[in-house]
């Protein structure tokens, strides 16, 4: 293939590698033979199905007569809050924690197994007073506190499907998604703790139900108690659920009943309501969470540090781990509360063996610099996690280093708010990690790079990353629009998914992400992934954060522009022409001339989406001279503004 043709370029050579340590390899979960057994896909994930109680047996594993409409485990019957609660209590296990929560302000709770029963029978019994039935839909807008997780469990306890709106929106944001689901009651709190104050959210909702006609309550939990005004719809949560009986038999449900609506992020457009079931993706949450952190349920301590309004929190704060019947660590607040070393402090205090984060925290740590990891005992760490974005190799060997003490493996997981579960990441035990892959597909999962014409790409070639066969925890439908989910996911090649991610892969065939194809860089007929040019400027030991984009350009086509955040450490002139030409020097250095900036911009911030991915289109608009588009799913909207200031002082040159 000549290089003007070829999809995506494959410019970074990475040549670092990381073997599991022995003992973890020893005695890993998962090993390496479990991706031949895999190879017969439907038989490997009923055997997945038995780490689950089912009511009822399924009669088929898999019904794919009617693509890309799937169902999993046909006939089966099964209820999640049962699998993630009361059989742990039933197996002798009540006495164990599932969470250790901690406050931002410094409160604690503890939550074991038989807890967590009673607590999610009562807010069932509550949800059924309230008028809530096997099929209504459930908002649920509340903070990090452990109501959250429990409301989430009394949905599925008795059927109900819920929508966790994340509670940093805005009262429209929330207002679209009740209407989109036509949700019957909303969950919410007084407010929450978040930067050392507490925020208010229930006047948000207030704003958003004035106007939702499908509300009929709104279940108030008392967090930090300040003043909120009342209406007739409203019910405490201290005053329903705390009078319920402490017991109810959770409702079996179809291996196919909605189990919960997500909203994607938003990084490229209008969110889409996503759908997951029942049966299969609690078994894909519990497989994943199982091999790829390797738990061993009786001695980790596992924490993800994702908030539960986005799907990791989802997959793995709620439902994988405790599927598993996991003990887990829950932070309601900021890393930077009341001091930057927070996270450490908790890892510390909790001996946390399995971490889980996203690369735009970990960034974030670089920056604040290495010597507040470095404060505290971190000893304990067995395997770290990552997902979200790609992770910069340079973040991926920090993160190593002086958070897993160059010992415990990182696992950089691919997946979606679609996908429901990890689909492409190393096992800890087997892996030879590459910093800045994501590896392989995960066992029973097929998964490759394709060209435009949906043909695999050869070793070293770069592509759209396509997912080939159905999954268990795989998206059912856009909420109300199959037509939707049709044409946004599977018309793009014939008989795939197409996951919207470029990617490629190297010469031993291991996958790397190369970040979004909307935001590919077509520079002199080459496509340019904005990934690599990032970790490009990322490798240079000044620079912190970088985001690039490709602006119309009368000579190449398109001409890379970058925007730079450096390290707090980085001393002298980092706004000089000549750090300027050093770091597009470094860049042509690092991936050929071809990926050389035409411009840098040194900025403060990079507008982020509340999840914490960069959001590009909107840097797009900047580097085109175009008024800013939609920022309503950004997490602080004055991060424009400071970036369109910088504009005039904008460097270009040869
Ligand atoms: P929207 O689809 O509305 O734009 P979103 O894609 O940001 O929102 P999510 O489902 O939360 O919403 O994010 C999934 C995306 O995150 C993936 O498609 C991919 O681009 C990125 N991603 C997640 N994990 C990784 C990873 N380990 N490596 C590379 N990219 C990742
Ligand atoms: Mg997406």
């Amino acid at each position: 293939m000549s290089q003007s043709q070829e999809t995506l370029s494959n410019l970074l050579q990475e040549t670092r590698r990381f073997a599991p340590p022995a003992d973890l390899a020893e005695s890993a979960n998962v090993k390496a033979d479990a991706y031949a057994e895999a190879a017969d896909r439907p038989g490997f994930w009923a055997r997945q199905a038995e780490r689950l109680s089912w009511s009822k047996p399924w009669d088929e594993v898999l019904d794919w007569s009617n693509p890309p409409f799937a169902k999993w485990f046909v006939g089966g019957e099964l209820n999640v809050a049962y699998n993630c609660v009361d059989r742990h209590v039933e197996a002798g296990n009540g006495g164990k924690v599932a969470f250790h929560w901690e406050g931002e302000p410094g409160d604690a709770r503890t939550l074991t197994y038989a807890d967590l029963q009673r607590e999610v029978s009562k807010a069932a019994n509550a949800l059924l007073e309230l008028g809530v039935r096997k099929g209504d839909r459930v908002a649920i807008y509340l903070p990090m506190i452990p109501e959250l997780p429990i409301s989430m469990l009394a949905c599925a306890r008795i059927g109900a499907t819920h929508s966790v709106v994340f509670g940093g929106f805005s009262a429209d944001a929330l207002r679209t998604r009740i209407d989109d689901a036509q949700a019957k009651i909303v969950i919410t709190s007084d407010g929450g703790y978040r930067r050392g104050k507490a925020s208010a959210l229930k006047s948000t909702v207030d704003e958003a139900v004035a106007d939702t006609p499908s509300i009929e309550h709104v279940l108030v939990v008392r967090r930090t108690g300040q003043e909120i005004a009342a209406h007739e719809r409203d019910v405490w949560w201290h005053d329903i659920v705390e009078r319920q009986s402490d017991e109810h038999a959770p409702e079996p449900v179809d291996a196919e009943h909605p189990l919960y609506i997500l909203y994607t992020s938003g990084t490229t457009g209008k969110p889409k309501g996503i759908l997951h079931t029942t049966g299969g993706y609690l078994t894909q949450t519990a497989y994943t969470h199982y091999a790829v952190f390797d738990l061993k349920p009786d001695t980790d301590v596992y924490w993800c540090s994702a908030d539960i309004g986005w799907v990791t929190g989802h997959s793995y704060i709620v439902y994988g781990p405790l599927a598993n019947g996991a003990t887990s660590v829950m932070y309601e607040g900021t890393p930077d509360t009341p001091h930057q070393g927070r996270w450490w402090e908790i890892i510390a205090k909790y001996k946390v063996s399995l971490f889980y984060t996203a690369p735009t925290a970990i960034r974030t740590f670089m920056k604040w610099g290495d010597d507040i990891p470095a404060e505290h005992d971190l000893s304990s760490l067995r395997v770290i996690g990552s997902v979200g974005e790609p992770i910069n190799p340079e973040a991926y060997v920090w993160y190593r280093e002086h958070i897993g003490a160059s010992r415990a493996p990182v696992v950089d997981t691919w997946w979606q708010t679609e996908t429901g579960s990890i689909m492409i990441s190393p096992l800890p035990g087997v892996t030879e990690g590459k910093p800045g892959a994501a590896m392989r597909p995960l066992p029973g999962i097929a998964a490759d790079v394709v060209d435009d014409q949906g043909t695999p790409v050869p070793n070293g070639g770069g592509g759209f990353l396509v997912v080939k066969e159905p999954w268990p925890s795989m998206l059912r439908t856009i909420w109300g629009d199959d037509e939707r989910y049709v044409k946004t996911y599977w018309s793009r090649f014939e008989g795939l998914y197409f996951a919207g991610d470029g990617a490629k892969k190297d010469d031993d065939g291991d996958i790397w992400l190369l970040g979004r194809v909307d935001d590919v860089m077509l520079v002199s007929g080459h496509n340019i992934s904005t990934t690599e040019v990032e970790s490009a400027l990322v490798s240079h030991p000044k620079v912190a954060e970088a985001a690039v984009v490709g602006a119309t350009d009368p000579l190449t086509g398109q001409a890379i522009v970058s925007f730079v955040i450096p390290r707090g450490s980085a001393g002298g002139d980092v706004e000089g022409d000549d750090f300027l030409k050093e770091l597009r020097d470094h860049v042509a250095k690092t991936l050929g001339p071809i990926a050389k900036p035409r411009q840098i911009m040194i900025v403060p911030e990079l507008p982020k989406t509340r999840s914490g991915k960069i959001m590009r289109r909107l840097l797009r608009d900047v580097a085109e001279n175009r008024s800013i588009g939609d920022v309503s799913t950004l997490a602080d909207s004055t991060v424009m503004d400071l970036i369109s200031e910088k504009l005039p002082s904008a460097k270009s040159e040869d």
